[in-house]
């Protein structure tokens, strides 16, 4: 397993860029607003993206959609349904490409690595954690340090908190690859993130 980190857009949005090294193939997990970036990148590479997975749907994490999907128009895009039913309004504009639901307990198949669904709600209604090997893609549920906002539309900090002591109590360490800023670990952030500390009482 190899995973790519980059930065785009204007908020500095984390895509990544998942590989199964056995088989060579790669999901785009939040291609942001650079689809035609990170598709060149995993081409160049000699990957083929079999999967677009969206940790939820605010247009900095989706705004890559689009070409994506005019460029790959067989991959399949996952978006949990209670985002998906929220596209077309206030900070989830559409995204160009019908979606596959997925949510809390799917796995999904990318060449011989399993990828397990967490539904992680607060920051979004529909938010997604995605657990494959010893990496956790949080999205913009838990940061390091930090966790996201809930003052968006279908925010609640209840919910959040809900999520990020599900998350603290997921047995043992992982690498925490969030949905802005930098990569941290799970175990650090129960050690340090106040939030998490707050939400696992
Ligand atoms: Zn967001
Ligand atoms: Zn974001």
């Amino acid at each position: 397993m190899k995973i790519q980190m980059m930065h785009v857009g204007e908020l500095g949005t984390n895509c990544y860029l998942l590989e199964d090294e056995a088989t060579r193939a790669a999901a785009i997990v939040d291609p942001g607003g650079a689809g035609d970036q990170v598709l060149a990148q995993a081409r160049a590479q000699g990957m083929e993206v079999k999967l677009i997975l969206l940790t939820h749907a605010h247009f900095d994490h989706t705004g890559g959609v689009a070409a994506l999907h005019k460029a790959l128009p067989e991959v399949p895009v996952y978006l949990h349904p209670a985002d998906a039913a929220l596209l077309g309004t206030q900070v989830f504009p559409a995204i160009g490409a019908p979606t596959v639901p997925y949510g809390e307990g799917d796995t999904l198949k990318l060449g011989e690595l399993t990828l397990t669904v967490l539904h992680t709600p607060g920051h979004t209604p529909g938010g997604v954690c995605l657990l494959v090997g010893d990496a956790l893609f949080t999205g913009d549920t838990l940061f390091q340090g930090s966790m996201g906002r809930t003052d968006f539309a279908g925010g609640s900090y209840e919910e959040l908190m809900a999520s990020l002591r599900r998350l603290g109590r997921l047995e043992g360490d992982f690498h925490v690859l969030p949905g802005h800023m930098g990569t941290t670990t799970l175990e650090a952030e129960r050690r340090s993130n106040y939030y998490m500390q707050e939400a696992m009482g």
